[in-house]
């Protein structure tokens, strides 16, 4: 399979032919030549965006017009959906009961929700009267212009769909940049919208490397607005290119977020929501709770349970449901993780199981992505208890009281998600309040649907998306002041200037 670029409505070769091999993590061969974008075939795209934005049908569509093509969009993508999830796996590992589960019906879900948006969301609200000068307000929303969307490799379709679906639904025109790992679910991303009926120029899409297509974008003055899904170091360097044009900036970054587990929790359950809000996706996950912080009564006993229940995860073959642990995404994600494993013996971290390469695999699985669920005993000064790994390694950290954990918490640069397991809901409430975190998952964890808002504080990010606020994040404000004078004595500010005029 080779793939191309799609700019302005037609799907072209990379400058020169220029391809990048793309492998399948769980096995290592290679599934597909992907396009390898230059400065140029970005230009191009941009460009097209721009004409599609100031000239085009898109933006001057009526709302309901616009989500007609999303929702046919939807229907392409759903209609092929198993398909689709299979090459999300081949291309970026994790698990086919995740794609099929998870990704796929996240993708196409938010893209029926921003269709709802463009058609019920109204673009203008009265904002009340002024007394004198008399005038009337309105606020219009209208759409930024040309818009970016850089997403990285661990939700491919889904982050992809999170920027072009409430992109698109407001009236902008994009440019999509995937992930240089996982490139192949954006193409089936185009496809369906080109094949909806998306004007030509509304959707670019531009496949290649950040340092080539992603830094032209970050710094193109042609584009009004990025949003950038990523890590924090990437994320900081986007926000210095978009300081020329001053565009619009939202990030989403990364994490390193606290799960705590009160004494009062059903031990039970926090046990398994713990494990899962870590170790799904094998850790690959933004808001993934990768510190356990855990109360001194109930430590003991609930270490000993998340130990017994790691021990039980199924690593394996992807394309086997009964699979719970795939891949990673690659083996340098797999190094990065070994890395951190060792600093972790050298800071003196307490290794409490996991900690290697599984030694049996499947045959034909390649033993460079794959990694055992790792736990760690650690204090929160530890690197690995600071910096994201995104991988499976978890965490555990003991705490004396509530505000303890409240101070743990807290003590991180990021501040993307995080967990309270607590039988009193007063009590799960008061915790959550005093996290510095975009999300705060009492008794769950990962709980994302389009019509609630996810993002970041801190060195996590800012800006939302989904749900209606992350829909604004595309639409800019305008003021409209109309005088509602019915004669010069409601113009007396005019004097000002002066009585003469
Ligand atoms: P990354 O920052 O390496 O890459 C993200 C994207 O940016 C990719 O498309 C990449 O090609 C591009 N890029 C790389 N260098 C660039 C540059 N100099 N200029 C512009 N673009 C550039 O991240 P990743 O490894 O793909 O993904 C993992 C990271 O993403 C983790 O930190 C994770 O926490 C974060 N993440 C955050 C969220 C969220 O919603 N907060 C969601 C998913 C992933």
């Amino acid at each position: 399979m080779r793939t191309k670029l799609f700019i302005n409505g037609e799907w072209v070769e990379a400058e020169g032919g220029a391809t990048a091999p793309s492998f399948n993590p769980a096995t290592g061969e290679q599934i597909a030549e992907v396009a390898t974008a230059s400065v140029a075939d970005t230009q191009r795209a941009v460009a097209a965006a721009r004409e599609a934005f100031d000239q085009g049908p898109w933006p001057r569509m009526s709302g309901p017009e616009r989500a007609g093509v999303l929702l046919r969009a939807a229907e392409l993508l759903a209609e092929r959906q198993q398909e689709i999830a299979v090459t999300e796996v081949r291309d970026g590992g994790g698990t086919i009961r995740k794609a099929t589960a998870v990704d796929l019906p996240a993708a196409i879900g938010s893209i029926q929700f921003f269709a709802g948006c463009a058609a019920t969301v109204p673009d203008s609200e009265a904002h009340g009267e002024s007394a004198f000068p008399p005038a009337r307000s309105v606020i219009r929303r209208e759409p930024y212009g040309v818009c970016a969307g850089i997403v990285p490799w661990n939700f491919p379709l889904v982050m992809a769909s999170w920027k072009v679906a409430p992109a698109l639904a407001a009236g902008n025109t994009v440019v999509l940049k995937p992930a240089s790992y996982t490139s192949l679910s954006a193409v089936e991303l185009a496809r369906a919208f080109a094949d909806a009926g998306l004007p030509a120029g509304a959707l670019n899409l531009v496949t290649g490397t950040g340092a080539v297509v992603g830094e032209e974008l970050a710094a193109h003055h042609d584009i009004d607005k990025i949003a950038f899904t990523g890590s924090t170091e990437v994320g900081r360097r986007v926000m210095q290119l978009a300081t020329g044009n001053l565009k619009k900036v939202t990030l989403e970054l990364g994490g390193k977020s606290a799960d705590i587990v009160l004494p009062d929790a059903d031990l039970d359950l926090a046990a398994a929501g713990v494990l899962y809000g870590t170790f799904l996706h094998n850790g690959q996950m933004c808001e993934s709770g990768t510190r356990a912080l855990v109360h001194a009564d109930v430590y003991d006993e609930f270490v000993e349970m998340l130990i017994d229940r790691t021990g039980k995860l199924v690593i394996g073959d992807p394309m086997d449901p009964a699979t719970d642990l795939g891949p990673l995404v690659a083996p340098a994600q797999v190094e990065t993780v070994e890395r951190y494993v060792r600093l972790g013996l050298d800071e003196g971290a307490r290794l409490l199981i996991g900690g290697d390469r599984p030694e049996h695999l499947p045959a034909g699985l390649d033993p460079r992505t794959f990694y055992r669920p790792t736990i760690f005993e650690t204090d929160n000064s530890m690197r690995i208890a600071r910096e994201e790994i995104f991988g499976p390694v978890l965490c555990v950290i003991r705490v004396e009281s509530d505000e303890h954990a409240i101070a743990v918490a807290n003590d991180s640069d990021y501040g993307l998600g995080g967990g309270v397991w607590s039988g009193d809901p007063e009590r799960a409430d008061r915790v959550a309040a005093a996290l510095r975190t975009g999300t705060v998952y009492i008794n769950d964890y990962h709980g994302i649907t389009p019509t609630q808002p996810f993002g970041g504080y801190k060195q996590s990010g800012f800006g939302r998306e989904l749900s209606e606020l992350g829909y604004n994040e595309y639409r800019q404000i305008k003021h409209l002041w109309t005088s509602t004078a019915t004669d010069r004595a409601g113009y007396a500010h005019l004097a000002l200037l002066s009585p003469a005029i």
